[in-house]
């Protein structure tokens, strides 16, 4: 099928970035893993970037093939979208979310929240709202625990559509949140218009945060004030150094992601730091 705009020219890219052998070969290997349940979910902690507390965690898929070896989701995530195994395989992710969800709450007392990346290909999906449903009461998840992860692509086709999918899930109690913020045509506007909770601003910003940044700072600084306004929570995804981290305290951004505060790691890790409260 044809779609125009610029989210299927960037997946026409990354698509066309593989050769044909290799395509083939990385679907069949992907239909397989899929199969053979070989996809793996790890988990990165999302930090009060004040107290420390431990807030909650992103899921982010894993695929470790035993021929290919180690994939990168930025590879193999664009490929799944065109073939549309995303779709299969974003149902198992969100069922395996939701399992380690389920048994984190009821054995560790777990009470934060886990972010889930959602495709626009999944997302636009008939049935999507009702699999999400199904899936929350098969481990009797609150809704409230979990958070959809969406980028700004997802609005370029179908605009109406997608935001009325999107008042869905918020009706339903699920929380929404806007990642990448910052690349792109990103724009302001956007926060009228979805149903958000949540904004991730992307680590391009963050990585230019204290050296040479004044821009970067400048404008991050700009929209956690303006975001912090509206009652929203803003993430700094990337943070990486104690100099990034001083500065996205001191402008009063109240969570952050990356491997200064903790790297993507298996359930069974993260289960530890669950237990000492982060
Ligand atoms: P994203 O959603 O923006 O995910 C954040 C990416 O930043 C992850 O890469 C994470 O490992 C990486 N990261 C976290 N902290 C740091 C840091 O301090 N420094 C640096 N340099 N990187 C950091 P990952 O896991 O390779 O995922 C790449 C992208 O693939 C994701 O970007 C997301 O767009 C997509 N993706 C990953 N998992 C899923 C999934 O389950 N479903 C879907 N639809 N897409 C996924
Ligand atoms: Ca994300
Ligand atoms: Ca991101
Ligand atoms: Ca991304």
């Amino acid at each position: 099928a044809k779609r125009r705009g610029k989210n299927t020219l960037s997946l026409f890219h990354s698509v066309m970035q593989e050769n044909l052998m290799n395509r083939l070969k990385m679907e069949s290997r992907m239909t397989d893993t899929l199969e053979k349940g070989l996809f793996q979910v790890f988990f990165q902690p999302q930090v009060d970037s004040i107290t420390g507390d431990l807030k909650g965690f992103e899921a982010l898929v894993r695929w470790f093939d035993t021929e290919l070896g180690y994939i990168s989701p930025d590879r193999f995530i664009p490929l799944a979208e065109e073939s549309k195994i995303i779709i299969a395989l974003g149902d198992w992710i969100l069922d395996t979310v939701c399992r380690i969800l389920a048994s984190w709450r009821s054995e560790l007392g777990f009470t934060g929240t886990v972010s889930v990346n959602i495709s626009p290909v999944q997302l636009k999906c008939r049935d999507f709202t009702e699999k999400l449903k199904r899936t929350l009461d098969k481990y009797g998840i609150d809704p409230g625990a979990i958070e959809i992860e969406i980028t700004e692509g997802i609005l370029i086709d179908n605009f109406d559509q997608v935001i009325e999918i999107l008042n869905v899930i918020k009706k339903m109690g699920m929380r929404i949140s806007l990642d990448d913020f910052g690349t792109g045509y990103s724009s302001l506007s956007y926060l009228q218009f979805i149903p958000l909770d949540t904004l991730k601003i992307d680590k391009s910003f963050i990585a230019n945060i204290t050296r040479d940044g004044r821009i970067e700072y400048e404008i991050t600084n700009a929209i956690v004030t303006l975001v912090n306004k509206l009652g929203l929570n803003t993430i700094a995804e990337g943070v990486e150094t104690k100099e990034q981290m001083d500065v996205i305290r001191a402008i009063n951004c109240r969570t952050v992601q990356g491997f200064y505060t903790g790297k993507p790691a298996p359930a069974i890790e993260c289960e530890r730091l669950i237990r000492s409260g982060g």
